[in-house]
């Protein structure tokens, strides 16, 4: 039996369960026996398992979700008996559902996606939807008109998210710039902004980029160097012309590896994202030979993300002859970390897009 708080993070552990909330009782993992349970600040409950050494993710249905979350707080109410601290944590179904819908209205939407690393970043957004938004692969932001916000808008983004977190805000280790390109704005704007954020929370700020529309802005990384900005994520997908065509991601090679050699040069680190699946394709050699001209290193991060399907998409994979099997993607997936860890000595590790809510 223990409860810890510590950084307004609550740890307990109770009959090998093991157990983590904010102070504001907000869920974050439950792990009972063989299964893991991570709620994101949206109220999904993704259920993780590891089966026959295969990583299994499952989104729990509304029935399974207050389930869990009733056990979860049963167990707090459990371990208040001998913590007396816990008692204004012991919550239920109704108090977590209403806390993700009041976050839901300050950003005016469900957040898609952040990178695996960033669960526990405060996400701000300062811009909406994707500038390019063509990509055949990704339908992240097909209901969205690309759209800077303005700086009222931020700043009431910002007092109404310190308010509802309160104090638990010190718990998040980070500032995740959102949508999917934010540092692609004007750079005075953009200067404006990360400065008004760093003034109010002072912790490190991360953001997506894209390596071929971003590398024609004016991006000032000695200024984002200085207003803390500590890695920003390019979604490379493939060192191969060939299958960027297909992804119809107009992106130079030769560009992008410019433009994230002048991020690093800054010493503003990288998250590179590439995918596996592309069976039929030069796929893994290209990449390798494209990472081999990256300057990586100590604080950088390589994802590498498995294809997903969606009807859109799966057209195109048909009409390419990609071959896109679990083995495939398992192989390939293998094939690119062992090909990076030859190179650096950095992470190269899976980035599941079903996973990486915030
Ligand atoms: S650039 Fe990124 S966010 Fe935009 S459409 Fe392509 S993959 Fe999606």
């Amino acid at each position: 039996m223990l409860a810890l708080l510590n950084n307004e993070l609550i740890k307990m552990e109770y009959n090998n369960k093991i157990m983590l909330m904010d102070s504001k009782s907000d869920i974050i993992y439950y792990t009972d026996k063989n299964k893991t349970y991570r709620r994101t600040l949206m109220n999904d409950i993704i259920e993780i398992k590891i089966h026959n050494n295969i990583r299994k993710i499952r989104y729990l249905n509304e029935n399974e979700k207050i389930n869990i979350v009733n056990d979860f707080y049963n167990n707090v109410r459990k371990l208040s008996e001998k913590y007396d601290f816990l008692n204004e944590n012991i919550k239920n179904y109704d108090y977590l559902y209403k806390r993700s819908t009041d976050l839901i209205k300050i950003y005016n939407e469900k957040i898609p996606i952040v990178p695996p690393d960033q669960y526990f970043s405060l996400y701000i957004r300062i811009s909406y939807g994707c500038p390019w938004n063509k990509c055949t692969f990704c339908n992240l932001y097909k209901k969205e008109n690309y759209n800077i916000i303005n700086f009222s808008s931020l700043k009431e983004q910002v007092n109404n998210l310190k308010l509802y977190f309160g104090d638990s805000i010190k718990s998040r280790k980070g500032i995740f710039l959102g949508d999917a390109n934010a540092i692609n704005i004007k750079n005075d704007i953009l200067i404006k902004y990360i400065k008004y954020i760093n003034d109010n929370f002072n912790l490190p700020l991360y953001a997506f980029s894209d390596a071929f529309t971003t590398p024609f802005n004016d991006n000032d990384f000695d200024l984002l160097k200085k207003y803390n900005m500590k890695r920003i994520y390019i979604g490379v997908e493939s060192g191969s012309k060939e299958i960027l065509k297909i992804l119809n991601k107009k992106m130079d090679l030769g560009i992008a590896i410019k433009f994230i050699n002048n991020i690093k040069k800054h010493n503003i680190n990288v998250g590179l994202i590439f995918m596996s699946g592309f069976g039929n394709y030069n796929h893994v050699n290209d990449t390798i030979n494209f990472i081999k001209n990256i300057n990586l290193g100590r604080g950088d991060i390589v994802y590498i993300s498995p294809i997903k399907e969606y009807s859109g998409f799966n057209k195109i994979i048909m009409e390419n002859n990609i071959d896109n099997s679990i083995e495939i993607k398992n192989n390939q997936f293998m094939e690119l970390r062992e090909g990076i860890s030859e190179l650096y000595n950095i992470p190269a590790v899976l980035y599941d897009v079903n996973e990486s809510l915030y």
